[in-house]
């Protein structure tokens, strides 16, 4: 490679490659798609998303923090889904944080709202695969059915407060669409032993009964271990992508798979940029098989097009966030004191998306940061620095 030019990397302080390329490349496949269903200036919009990316740079390598882009907010971008996720991660924790402890994260802050010793159940609540125009009808279904669930009085006995999120996948073979909820309660400790205590099964005919459907829905109950390996959390949570901000992470947080779980918002790229080939890949080294698309062999556009159409239609102008009880009341007084950004709202900060992204100095060896400047050049495929945007030292 010539010299003239340099590429970005941008590595998490673990060595985790922060995924820019991809979520660009991914971005201008939706633009192209958007295009072709004429609807141009979201295409515009997703096409020049995170067209250029300035960051602060440690000059000794060891860190780098973006300061400013240029995000679209399009629902479906796949570069600002990836930055809203981050977002969504470092507010469920910030607000779990606070229900437990009474305290903002920094611990500087003392919340007005009486902290609570918590246990988590962690739900995914679904309904049948449908059609994809069925699917905003079935999202209103689940919406409404939610909302019932929570106002059940075995539900409203046990929940001390909660968070819901809403994901559509794609099942690719069988052409249909799969809503489903994360869903975080809160319980008392003692709700494991006590008298209100609900079985998977009961859960499972509750969330039916809301949904009024004449089959058992399929629900899955988690426990948030209280013993916990708060390293191997972290581990997990790297792993998706979310990384422990300078807050950092411990053991009265919710557990890392939990945030990561929950931070799934909308819909990811896999569900709708759709390949003319699959094929069963091994993706891990125990042998675990998931059906991946070939790049190689390019976009199915038709697919695409009406994978595209389905998601946009349906999701554009709902909440797929939630809370309520305890959470609802951290949520908002974190809110009202800038301390939290709604990730819905068209305006939230996509680069901002923890406490520690905004400093000048390196928290490492303690250097003044450097600006740098990277823009996206399609020829290459690539972000390319911007030499002459380095500032003197
Ligand atoms: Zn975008
Ligand atoms: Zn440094």
């Amino acid at each position: 490679m010539s010299g003239d030019y340099e590429i970005l990397t941008d590595y998490s302080k673990r060595g985790r490659e922060r995924p820019w390329q991809r979520h660009k490349t991914n971005s201008l496949l939706l633009a192209e798609s958007f295009a072709r269903l004429n609807k141009l200036s979201k295409s515009d919009r997703v096409c020049n998303c995170g067209s250029s990316l300035k960051f602060n740079v440690c000059p000794n390598g060891h860190e780098k923090k973006l300061i400013w882009s240029n995000f679209c907010r399009v629902r479906l971008c796949p570069m600002c889904s990836w930055r809203r996720s981050l977002l969504v991660a470092h507010q469920i924790k910030q607000v779990a944080h606070g229900a437990v402890t009474g305290e903002d994260m920094k611990g500087k802050k003392k919340l007005s709202v009486q902290p609570r010793k918590l246990r988590w159940l962690f739900l995914t609540l679904t309904i049948k695969n449908c059609a994809g125009e069925d699917l905003p009808d079935t999202i209103s279904q689940m919406t409404k059915a939610w909302n019932n669930f929570v106002r059940r009085k075995e539900i409203k006995a046990i929940s001390i407060g909660w968070f819901r999120s809403l994901e559509v996948t794609q099942n690719y073979l069988q052409k249909s669409y799969h809503p489903h909820f994360h869903v975080l309660i809160g319980v008392s400790p003692s709700y494991f032993k006590g008298k209100d205590y609900l079985t998977t099964e009961r859960i499972s005919e509750l969330w039916q009964s809301c949904l009024k459907v004449d089959y058992m829905p399929i629900t899955h109950v988690r426990i948030v271990k209280g013993k916990r390996n708060v390293e191997n959390e972290i581990k997990i949570l790297e792993e998706k992508g979310i990384e422990v901000g300078e807050s950092g992470f411990s053991e009265t947080d919710l557990s890392g798979a939990a945030v990561a779980e929950l931070a799934k918002y909308a819909t990811k790229s896999e569900d709708f940029l759709i390949y003319n080939k699959y094929e069963y890949k091994n993706v891990d080294r125990k042998g675990k098989m998931e059906f991946l698309p070939d790049l190689e062999s390019g976009i199915d556009e038709e697919r695409t097009d009406e994978s595209v159409s389905v998601l946009d239609t349906s999701l554009s102008g709902r909440r797929l966030l939630a809370y309520g009880g305890l959470l609802k009341d951290v949520w908002e007084e974190l809110k009202a004191t800038g301390e939290l950004q709604d990730a819905e709202d068209d305006n939230a900060d996509l680069v901002h998306t923890s406490d520690d992204n905004s400093k000048c100095i390196c928290s490492v060896c303690r250097s003044n940061m450097l600006e740098e400047l990277y823009s996206w050049v399609p020829g290459r495929h690539q972000y390319i620095k911007k030499e002459n945007h380095q500032e003197q030292q």
